[in-house]
């Protein structure tokens, strides 16, 4: 093996041991095929190694209640990502996010800017589904953060939408109530963070239907979709 090559395969295994402290893994994965680590995985590839990694996931109380860890779906190249607070029954039975009335009329919303649901990305702040829909707790939220930013760092959009304020207070790490969020970008690092109303807020408020509509032509102008 030349020089070259032997250097090239230990920044190989360095990469992947980075990643594997990043996504909170401690043990080495002995049975890991050599192919794995024989060159540097894609931001998609890593992004279906982390779905498997966090599969069975007990880092919170909410593993003891789920039928299964909501990951997330869509484009893993996609822009834009819009990010809720956790799964409900429905997303908890299908392993989907957003898929029960509230992820209905989020489908219609992406539709209204001119995308289909598959062209984007949807996750949730928290991937477990809290006990009778209760808001997640601080340590859940914590104990999910490293997966959440690992995503982020796989998918790399342009622009977030942060839906309610679970998600937006969550994501920028404030208080401020979403009625002040909204209607502006806010920065997370390199990637344009919009707030807006929950879906499920929207059902029972169809009055914010106009702010909403607002908050997604922003987006549209962003990513140039109009
Ligand atoms: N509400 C959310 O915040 N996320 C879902 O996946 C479903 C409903």
């Amino acid at each position: 093996m030349s020089r070259q090559a032997v250097a090239a395969a230990v920044t190989a295994v360095q990469d992947y041991v980075r990643y594997l402290q990043d996504i909170g893994v401690t043990e080495l994965p002995l049975a890991t095929e050599v192919s794995m680590i024989s060159s540097t995985p894609s931001p998609q590839e890593r992004l279906v190694q982390l779905e498997a990694s966090v599969r069975g996931c007990t880092q919170c109380q909410l593993h003891t209640g789920r039928t299964q860890v909501v990951f997330g779906t869509g484009d893993p190249a996609a822009d834009l990502v819009f990010v809720g607070e956790a799964p409900g029954r429905d997303e908890d039975l299908k392993g989907e996010p957003f898929v029960g009335k509230a992820g209905q009329l989020l489908t219609r919303i992406i539709e209204a800017i001119g995308l289909r649901r598959e062209q984007v990305y949807i996750l949730n702040v928290v991937k477990c589904r809290p006990p009778n829909n209760r808001n997640p707790r601080p340590e859940e939220v914590a104990a999910c953060r490293p997966i959440l930013d690992a995503q982020l760092d796989c998918l790399q959009p342009r622009v977030i939408c942060a839906m309610g304020a679970f998600a937006a207070q969550s994501l920028l790490q404030t208080e401020e109530r979403i009625s002040r969020l909204r209607g502006r970008f806010h920065m997370l690092g390199s990637i344009q963070v919009m707030p807006t109303y929950h879906p499920a807020y929207l059902l029972r408020n169809p009055q914010e239907k106009r702010a909403v509509w607002q908050d997604m032509q922003a987006i549209q102008r962003a990513l140039a979709l109009q």
